[in-house]
């Protein structure tokens, strides 16, 4: 990445120290519109974003990476979100013949076997259809939030992506998990249905378990592997 650009970048995130979540989401929406993506997993933070995007400009697309082994609740947050803001989330899903090819060769549950199984899974299931979905775009925006496991400490709200050069946008980069959940009762924001049955991290069905309480947030996720592997390559910088 070019100099002048990381100096911008380092202009936008002193910019907006201090700013809120919607006056940040105004300023990209509005700079960069056409150009401008956000992915959501249907996660309680994505909520909270796709709330404030479509009362800040409703013809902003938000797109959601179906993997084939979602959760039956999360397609139904996908239906209740669309009619509740009048909104058309897209549906992107993966090549058929890579998957079809991989669980020839490896099963329907690789996964659970290695690691390389894992991300080979994510990279056909997740990370091919999100560079199809990002293609031509110059931002786009996520609802990570620093405090939500070891590998999202160092995040910043408005950062280079290497992997999709790109600019990525972190609008609720400082927020908690009280404040997420603060404002989707204010706000009466429909969400995952699972987040009350203990699933605080939402994912695919066979890679993600309720937690017990006081385990960390994510530890539902790929439960199997180390805290610092658990990234599906999405946001891996
Ligand atoms: Fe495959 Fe699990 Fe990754 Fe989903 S989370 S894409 S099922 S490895």
């Amino acid at each position: 990445m070019e100099q002048k650009a990381k100096e911008s970048l380092n202009e936008l995130n002193k910019r907006f120290q201090r700013a809120s979540s919607p006056e940040i989401l105004a300023y990209f929406l509005t700079n960069f519109k056409g150009n401008i993506a956000f992915a959501s997993s249907m996660g309680a933070e994505d909520q909270v974003l796709t709330e404030m995007i479509a009362s800040i400009d409703k013809e902003t697309r938000i797109f959601t990476l179906d993997t084939g082994r979602m959760f039956p609740e999360t397609y139904e947050a996908i239906d209740r979100t669309n009619a509740r803001y009048k909104i058309n989330i897209d549906v992107m899903f993966p090549e058929q013949q890579q998957v079809e090819e991989m669980v020839k060769q490896k099963g329907i549950n690789l996964f659970y076997e290695s690691i390389g199984n894992r991300k080979q899974c994510c990279h056909i299931r997740k990370m091919v259809p999100l560079k199809r979905a990002l293609h031509g775009l110059d931002v786009w925006i996520s609802g990570l939030r620093r405090s939500q496991s070891v590998t999202r400490e160092e995040l910043e709200l408005v950062e280079w992506d290497d992997n999709n050069g790109m600019i990525k946008l972190n609008p609720l980069i400082d927020w908690t998990e009280e404040q997420v959940w603060a404002y989707i009762e204010e706000k009466n924001i429909p969400y995952n249905k699972l987040h009350d049955q203990g699933f605080p991290s939402i994912g695919c069905q066979p890679c993600t378990r309720a937690i017990q309480e006081g385990e960390d947030v994510r530890a539902g996720r790929w439960w199997w592997e180390n805290p610092e592997h658990k990234e599906c390559g999405l946001h891996v910088k």
